[in-house]
Parts: structure tokens; C-alpha cells; sequence
């Protein structure tokens, strides 16, 4: 697979890099340590093309292609994997499901404003009782021309600042995937409720909240058909998850970065550790897994490109690449010692935001049952 990329894409992500630079990594550590929703990076992130970053121009957005974008979010999450996370989320589980499924009203209605960032987006499908697990959605609709959605949403990231919200119910209770439906929900009606933000041991200042729902939407807020919703979670998912290996692979060169610069001028018997075999060979293996898991996480991304199906891709993608970069996170702490598992290191920030990747979006359980499944449809 060619991944010659084009003057185009490298000069995106050189921006992107400036900015994530400039604006974001000043701020990093407070974010972390202050676990507040950085609203202003995300309307700022808009001005650089990272909001809408595929959506097509002629509906608000920046009109790239899927390698740009997890070049861009690969960046952003080498600095901050709170910020990438949040984009992820804004741009693949909501912008993209919008234009992939949506009327042309909702369409209208909401991609502009999701590009520009006077919206922000957030995605929720989790409940307490529907985990891995999600078709045993019990948030319940009863159909009386509109929908009323009741029920409770966990971890809804990007819930604190976000204006809309896809929300998954079922429609058919006891039909689990064949009988959800997404809903496209504006966050700010009655009966409504955002509770509980999320106090994380990563990844902070991502504004997860549960979400307590008594609502009233329209038909015309329907996300594709009625009843077909799982499918479409399923699909925004599967680009998420490119987007989730990218944000890994980003916090897992941080970590490589952390582990390079300590190791040249940390001295132990009279010489830099980085002359070590010892420390040496854990830079070699956090450089090889990484690496490895970005040829996945760019060949899933071209396969989502050239619109194929790429679904055993984007889980092989998510988890080489967020359980590389907790190796990453783990081996570069061992290099650094003392000076990485001192709180408010860097080091330390990012062992606990690589451990999240292997979670959302999917555990890693949940990736393997997908790669398993779908064995027989993968593209060598
Ligand atoms: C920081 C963060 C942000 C999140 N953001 C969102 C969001 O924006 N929207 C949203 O909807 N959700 C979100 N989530 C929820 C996330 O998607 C779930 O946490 C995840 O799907 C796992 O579900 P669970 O935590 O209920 O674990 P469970 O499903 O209870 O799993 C517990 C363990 O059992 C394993 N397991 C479960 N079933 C099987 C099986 N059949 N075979 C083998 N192992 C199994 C799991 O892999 C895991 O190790 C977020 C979570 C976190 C931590």
C-alpha cells in the first residue's frame, strides 16, 4: 500500500503541528490537572481545519481526506491526548455521521455550525447496564408521532460545552441491534439533564457526563431509518477507531520523545543512561511497536479513503496502536524512573492518558471479538 503522501497532507499536518505547539501544549498540564473542558482550544482548533475535517466544503467543512485527518489528530494528541480525544469524538461520531446519514435539513442545520465550532458534538451510546455489550440499550422511546427518549447515558465525552448529541434508544425492546434507533438530540430543551461529570484517572478535562433523559424529538430527528440506528453506531464507530489509533500513537510518541531526551542527559556511573543496552533496547521496542501500529492505523485510513469496508482494519488499527502506546507510556516511565513517576510529570500524565484508548470506543476485548469475527475479510 502506497503511503507516498502528498504535498497537501504534509503541509496540513505542519500546521496542525504549529498549532498543537503554539496553543495546545502550553496548556496541556493545566487541562490535566484542572479537568475543565478547554472550550476556547476547540473553537480555536476550527480556525486550523480541525473541526469538520472531512466533511465536505460545500457543507461547511475542510473537504480532506481520512490520512490528513489522523495525521492531524496524531499531532494534537502528541501534545495533549484530552484535546484529540474531544475532536475525535466532535468530528467522527457525530460530523461524520451526520453527513453519512442525515437529511439534508439536519444536514443544513448542523454541519456548518459543528465546522465552525459554535457546536460541539458528542456521541452517546453507553448506559450503565449496555457497556461492551451495546445493543442492550434499555433508554426506551414510545412513538406517538414524536419520541419520547427516556433513560440514562453514561461517559458522554465532550457532554460538558457540547450543543447536540447523537443518542441511541431502542425501538424495539427486546429486539436488541435490529430495533435502535439514533436520534440527533439538541442539547438544550427540557428534560434534559447533564449530571455527574466524570472525575478520570485520564484523559481529563474531556467533559464526560451522564446524561438523565425525559425528552420529546421529532421524527424528523431521525438518524437514518428507524430501527437501523445500531448499524449506524457501528459504522461512525469503526472511523472513530482509526481516529482513536492515531490519538494513541500520538500519546505513545510523546512518551517515546520523554524517554529520548531523559536518556541522553540523565548520567548514572559517569555516563549518560542513553549509552546503556538496557535502556537502549526499551527505546528500540517503544519505536518498532509504534511504528507498526502506524502502518496499520494509515492503512486502515486509506481503506476508508478509497470507501472500503476496512471494519477488521480499524479494530486491528485500535488496538496495536493503543496498547503499543501503554507499552510506550510504561517502558519510557521506566527510563525515566524516579523523574517520570513524580506527579505532574509529563511521563506520568502520559501513562495515565495511554490507558484510555484501551477502553473507549471499544475495550481491546472488544476489538479482538471484531478481528475474530471478521476474519476472512481482511485485505493483505
Ligand atoms: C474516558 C472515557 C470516555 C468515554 N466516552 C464515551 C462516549 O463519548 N460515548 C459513549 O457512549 N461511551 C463512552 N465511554 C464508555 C466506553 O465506551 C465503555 O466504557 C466501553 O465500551 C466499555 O464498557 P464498560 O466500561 O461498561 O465495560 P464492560 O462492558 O462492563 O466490560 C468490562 C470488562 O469485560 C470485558 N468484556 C465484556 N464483554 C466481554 C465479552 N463478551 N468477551 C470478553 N470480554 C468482555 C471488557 O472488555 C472489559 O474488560 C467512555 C469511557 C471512558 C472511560
Amino acid at each position: 500500500m502506497d503511503f507516498g503522501f502528498t504535498a497537501e497532507q504534509i503541509s496540513f499536518k505542519e500546521s496542525i503541528e504549529r498549532f498543537a505547539l503554539e496553543v495546545i501544549a502550553p496548556r496541556a498540564a493545566a487541562i490535566d490537572e484542572s479537568g475543565a473542558f478547554p472550550v476556547d482550544i476547540l473553537k480555536a482548533a476550527a480556525g486550523f481545519g480541525l473541526l469538520g475535517v472531512t466533511i465536505p466544503s460545500q457543507r461547511g467543512g475542510a473537504g480532506r481526506d481520512y490520512l490528513s485527518y489522523v495525521l492531524a489528530i496524531e499531532a494534537v494528541a502528541r501534545v495533549s491526548a484530552t484535546v484529540a480525544v474531544s475532536l475525535v469524538v466532535t468530528n467522527s461520531l457525530v460530523a461524520e455521521l451526520i453527513a453519512h446519514a442525515a437529511t439534508n435539513a439536519i444536514h443544513e442545520q448542523w454541519l456548518r455550525r459543528l465546522a465552525s465550532g459554535e457546536a460541539i458534538g458528542a456521541f452517546a451510546l453507553s448506559e450503565p447496564g449496555a457497556g461492551t455489550d451495546a445493543a442492550n440499550q434499555q433508554t426506551a422511546t414510545a412513538d406517538g408521532g414524536a419520541y419520547r427518549i427516556k433513560g440514562r447515558k453514561v461517559w458522554v465525552a465532550n457532554a460538558e460545552a457540547a450543543s447536540v448529541a447523537v443518542v441511541f434508544a431502542s425501538t424495539r425492546p427486546g429486539l436488541r441491534q435490529k430495533g435502535i434507533t439514533a436520534f440527533l438530540v439538541p442539547l438544550d430543551g427540557p428534560g434534559l439533564a447533564r449530571t455527574s461529570r466524570a472525575d478520570s484517572l485520564g484523559v481529563r478535562g474531556l467533559g464526560c457526563m451522564d446524561l438523565d433523559l425525559d425528552i420529546i424529538v421529532g421524527a424528523d430527528h431521525v438518524l437514518g431509518a428507524v430501527d437501523e440506528g445500531f448499524p449506524l453506531a457501528m459504522w461512525a464507530l469503526q472511523g472513530g477507531r482509526v481516529a482513536i489509533a492515531a490519538q494513541a500513537l500520538g500519546i505513545g510518541r510523546a512518551a517515546l520523545d520523554q524517554a529520548i531526551a531523559h536518556a541522553k542527559t540523565r548520567e548514572q556511573f559517569g555516563k549518560p543512561i542513553a549509552t546503556y543496552e538496557a535502556i537502549q533496547w526499551m527505546i528500540a521496542d517503544i519505536v518498532t511497536e509504534l511504528d507498526a501500529a502506524r502502518m496499520l492505523m494509515w492503512k486502515a485510513a486509506t481503506m476508508k479513503d478509497r470507501g472500503e469496508p476496512g471494519i477488521i482494519e480499524s479494530s486491528m488499527a485500535k488496538l496495536a496502536a493503543s496498547e503499543a502506546a501503554h507499552r510506550a507510556a510504561d517502558k519510557a516511565m521506566q527510563v525515566l524512573a524516579s523523574a517520570g513517576y513524580r506527579r505532574g510529570s509529563v511521563v506520568e500524565r502520559l501513562f495515565r492518558d495511554a490507558r484510555a484508548a484501551e477502553i473507549y470506543q471499544g475495550t481491546s476485548e472488544a476489538q479482538r471479538m471484531i478481528i475474530a469475527k471478521h476474519l476472512g475479510d481482511l485485505v493483505i
